[in-house]
């Protein structure tokens, strides 16, 4: 299903991964409706990362290949596509030494990381957001102060150091409130697919990735994860699970 769509893609260069001095940074995919095909968006940047961030995008793309009303509409839920393209990322690990070679185990701890840190601090802003917005008359050193604060709490506080303002930096704070736990729990989702094929339940996981990236239109979240048997990500019990499974791997 995905080695289909990327040969779509690439017989019918469906894609522009060119680098370049006044090219716009970041990546993404979209559907070119006059052609009726996906087309993929990435700067090149020489790092790492890019394999992750193509795997990324291959998720979507693939989405809208297969499944274009649901995957390329506006009534799509944004939990639900990015099960496609985190869930790719972290269902092709076992494949990561085709790519990098001896360093392949250092990648792959690279994504589990930025995998965690997305769900932690997804979690995070969305309480700072439901705090202030709860609460329009604090001031800025309330601000400041709630969000070091959370920073402590959330652990997040030795990554950057407790400085309590980097919450300027989050735009959704300000255009796109109460969007960004969206981030953490279509990662709790992801991550489950990874924890079932870890645990040598490989062709499941793939089964349900698949059967989640050709979701009806208009599929909520919650039902969806229900119907494809994975856990409900609001249930502490489940973050909990994911939790002690990943600290042991
Ligand atoms: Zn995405």
């Amino acid at each position: 299903v995905v080695s289909e769509a990327a040969g779509y893609m690439l017989r019918n260069h469906l894609y522009d991964f060119s680098t370049g001095v006044n090219k716009m940074s970041g990546s993404f995919t979209t559907y070119i409706n006059t052609y009726r095909a996906p087309f993929m968006f990435s700067r090149w940047t020489g790092s790492y990362t890019d394999l992750t961030t193509i795997l990324h995008e291959l998720g979507h793309f693939t989405n809208y290949y297969h499944n274009p009303s649901a995957g390329w509409s506006a009534g799509d839920s944004l939990d639900l596509a990015e099960i496609d393209s985190q869930g790719l990322e972290l269902l092709m690990t076992p494949y990561f030494d085709q790519y990098y070679g001896t360093v392949a185990q250092q990648a792959v701890s690279s994504l589990l990381s930025d995998c965690l840190y997305a769900l932690i601090s997804g979690c995070m802003e969305d309480e700072f957001q439901q705090l202030i917005y709860q609460t329009p008359t604090m001031t800025l050193d309330e601000l400041n102060s709630l969000y070091e604060r959370l920073e402590q709490e959330y652990g997040l506080a030795s990554k950057f150091g407790p400085t309590g303002l980097e919450w300027v930096l989050i735009p959704h704070t300000f255009q796109t409130p109460m969007y960004y736990i969206s981030y953490a729990v279509s990662m709790a989702a992801a991550l489950e697919l990874y924890e079932m094929a870890l645990n040598g339940n490989q062709s499941q996981a793939r089964e349900i990735y698949l059967a989640i990236l050709n979701r009806p239109s208009f599929a909520a979240f919650r039902e969806e994860l229900q119907e494809n048997g994975l856990s409900d990500v609001f249930d502490e019990s489940t973050i909990q699970r994911l939790g002690e499974e990943l600290s042991g791997s």
